[in-house]
């Protein structure tokens, strides 16, 4: 008996060290993207979408197939691509949907735009979503020249690659009801294609692959805004979120040296203030201030008196309402009525949540690494790294 509990013992206390990680090997998501076996395949990128033609090409020779094995070859150059009835239409060919193109050199042209990997062409009625079929480690080349500027030291886009990689993989499945996993817009991550690569920012990817931030087991919640004013914030002042991950609970950041976000300053007409909030019908606005504040500065709340009566506004959603390029930050440093216009001067761009870039800029060109850089703006989590060598 004793050494059957024995056995069960040493068994336990075997099994419980890889506890931790059994949530995340078993999340479908990163076993789908780290598997030998879907390791061409792995992210399905929307780039064109509800389109009525396409010109798909490339400079080596390709190949279209369709859904019932027919194969057409092309010799390099362009083709139009369309959707009829549910059906792809691709040069006179009408072909049965989804249509596979691929070029010889995996590199393929849509629009003049060249992308790696494949496409996936579907069609609904006389419409054709392209998607963009490739690696996720490609993908990410030419997400992150988007995300950060590619002059920036290695360790700060090696942090951006981490973090791009992490929210690709936890978003994965944010448009699968049209057949794809994420879109190449703002609402997702923006995504140009191989046209938009840069050396450092290929290398930086290519050095962290298959790197993944997380907390507990699961996929970390990467969240990052370009400059947080001098500490970064709790997200549950302006987000829903009912409980704040522990990583995410704000951080001083004593970085931006030459930030041009640290300061900024704003005039914007009265009359645009008021018909960006119309759906509040407010009357003419005698005064902007701000109700509350955070720890660390930024408002909570914005009172507009008006005419008609008060209006009390999330200051962040106030912010998105008016114009977010032109009120950077819901960190108000003034707000005056200068009769027509309304004066705003702030610190920071962003919504101050998760790492800062030109803290983790600055942070990299002081010595910091990528790892020193990821734990300073999310404390207690993890790297993990997954690989389908
Ligand atoms: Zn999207
Ligand atoms: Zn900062």
């Amino acid at each position: 008996m004793f050494k059957r509990t024995l056995l069960f013992l040493v068994l336990f206390l075997l099994i419980l060290p890889s506890c931790k990680t059994t949530n995340l090997y078993r999340s479908d998501k990163v076993k789908h993207i780290y598997s030998k076996k879907n390791a061409n395949d792995t992210v399905k990128i929307g780039i064109v979408l509800n389109t009525n033609s396409v010109s798909v090409g490339a400079s080596r020779e390709f190949y279209v197939f369709d859904a019932k094995n027919k194969k057409i070859r092309f010799s390099k150059g362009f083709t139009t691509v369309s959707a009829f009835n549910n059906k792809i239409k691709v040069g006179n060919s009408i072909l049965h949907a989804p249509v596979k193109i691929k070029a010889s050199n995996q590199m393929i042209s849509v629009n003049n735009k060249i992308y790696r990997g494949h496409l996936s062409i579907v069609g609904s009625g006389n419409k054709a979503n392209v998607i963009n079929v490739l690696p996720i480690e490609y993908y990410l080349r030419g997400v992150l020249p988007k995300e950060v500027s590619a002059s920036w030291k290695k360790e700060a886009l090696k942090a951006q690659a981490v973090i791009s990689r992490t929210y690709t993989i936890k978003n994965i499945s944010k448009h699968s009801a049209q057949g794809f996993d994420l879109c190449s817009t703002v609402h997702c991550q923006v995504y140009d294609g191989a046209n938009s690569e840069k050396s450092s920012c290929s290398e930086a990817v290519d050095e962290t692959s298959g790197e993944i931030l997380t907390f507990e087991g699961e996929l970390a919640q990467t969240v990052f805004h370009a400059n947080c004013g001098g500490h970064t914030d709790d997200p549950s002042y302006i987000w829903n979120m009912k409980e704040t991950p522990v990583y995410l609970k704000g951080v001083k950041c004593k970085y931006h040296s030459n930030s041009p976000h640290t300061y900024w300053e704003v005039s914007v007409p009265e009359n645009f203030i008021v018909n960006k909030l119309s759906s509040h019908k407010i009357g003419k606005i005698r005064s902007i201030k701000v109700k509350g504040t955070t720890a660390t500065g930024a408002a909570k709340k914005i009172e507009i008196n008006h005419s008609k009566g008060i209006l009390l506004l999330n200051a962040y959603a106030f912010r998105l309402a008016i114009d977010p390029s032109k009120i950077k930050s819901h960190m108000f440093t003034s707000i005056k009525n200068l009769g027509n216009n309304f004066y705003f001067a702030g610190k920071g761009w962003g919504h101050k949540v998760g790492l800062c870039q030109w803290g983790a800029k600055d942070m990299s060109e002081n010595g910091s690494d990528y790892k020193q850089i990821l734990l300073h703006y999310y404390p207690k989590t993890k790297l993990k790294y997954f690989s389908n060598k």
